[in-house]
């Protein structure tokens, strides 16, 4: 669904990614771990169309994405939650919710979506008049990935979405993935816990400056010591 080929990306001079190749196939969960700095979200921004200067190729459902700006990409299919949640203050949950489908071809059914939305996130469905930024911040971040959710994207992309979040709340997250995959979702994960994150995952690739310097199974990762213990910092 996805594949990635000598991605090159830039902040100014700094030469960020270094032909960088990965794939995500229809219905996977493949997560990208590495070292703080390593390059995963500016992996998962180039993918989106967040970053200035790139080269190399992009595509998606056969299309190629490089030259194409965000806003293309999303009507394709593509999602990502980054890392600041971006929860906008003096809007209640549903507000925010409906911000996801600004963009999207679906605004007319919007009432049912959020309704479809409230089934599978019921924290958020017994908190919809609320203005989100009152909740915690395990809250806001559902609500990031569920506002994401709701235009029913073909892949979203979560940039470390348990960071700072409560434990109980990070497994409700996790299981929520699960189910997410289950429904066809296809999952491209960054994320700092590497065991939670290998524990749903298929496959795994890891980054080191810039660079893919290893991939593998989930499983296979899992049994790694080695390769854990080199590049990802647990
Ligand atoms: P983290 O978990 O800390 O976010 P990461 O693996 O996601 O790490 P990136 O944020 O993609 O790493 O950073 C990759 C490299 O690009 C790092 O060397 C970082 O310092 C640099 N970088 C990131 N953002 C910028 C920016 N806005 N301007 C310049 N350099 C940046």
């Amino acid at each position: 669904m996805l594949q990635i080929s000598k991605l090159n990306a830039w902040y100014g001079a700094s030469h960020a990614l270094q032909d960088i190749s990965l794939e995500v196939s229809r219905g996977e969960i493949v997560c990208l771990i590495g070292r703080n700095g390593a390059g995963k979200t500016t992996t998962l921004k180039s993918i989106m169309g967040l970053m200035g200067r790139t080269r190399g190729s992009v595509t998606f459902k056969g299309e190629e994405l490089l030259r194409q700006p965000a806003h293309v990409r999303f009507a394709l299919g593509l999602a990502y939650v980054p890392e600041e949640r971006r929860i906008v203050q003096g809007l209640s949950v549903r507000e925010n919710l409906r911000l996801g489908l600004v963009a999207s071809k679906q605004k007319k059914r919007e009432a049912e979506l959020i309704e479809e939305i409230a089934v599978i996130f019921p924290r958020l469905a017994e908190r919809m008049d609320q203005e989100a930024v009152t909740m915690s911040g395990g809250e806001q971040q559902m609500l990031a990935i569920a506002r994401a959710m709701i235009a029913k994207p073909d892949l979203i992309m979560l940039d470390e979405p348990s960071e700072g979040i409560m434990p109980v709340l990070v497994d409700e997250m996790f299981e929520l993935f699960r189910s997410m995959k289950a429904q066809g979702t296809t999952v491209l994960l960054v994320e700092q816990n590497v065991e939670l994150a290998l524990g749903i995952a298929d496959r795994a690739y890891v980054l080191d400056q810039g660079s893919v310097v290893h991939q593998a199974s989930a499983q296979a990762l899992l049994a790694d010591n080695e390769i854990k213990e080199r590049y990802c910092s647990v």
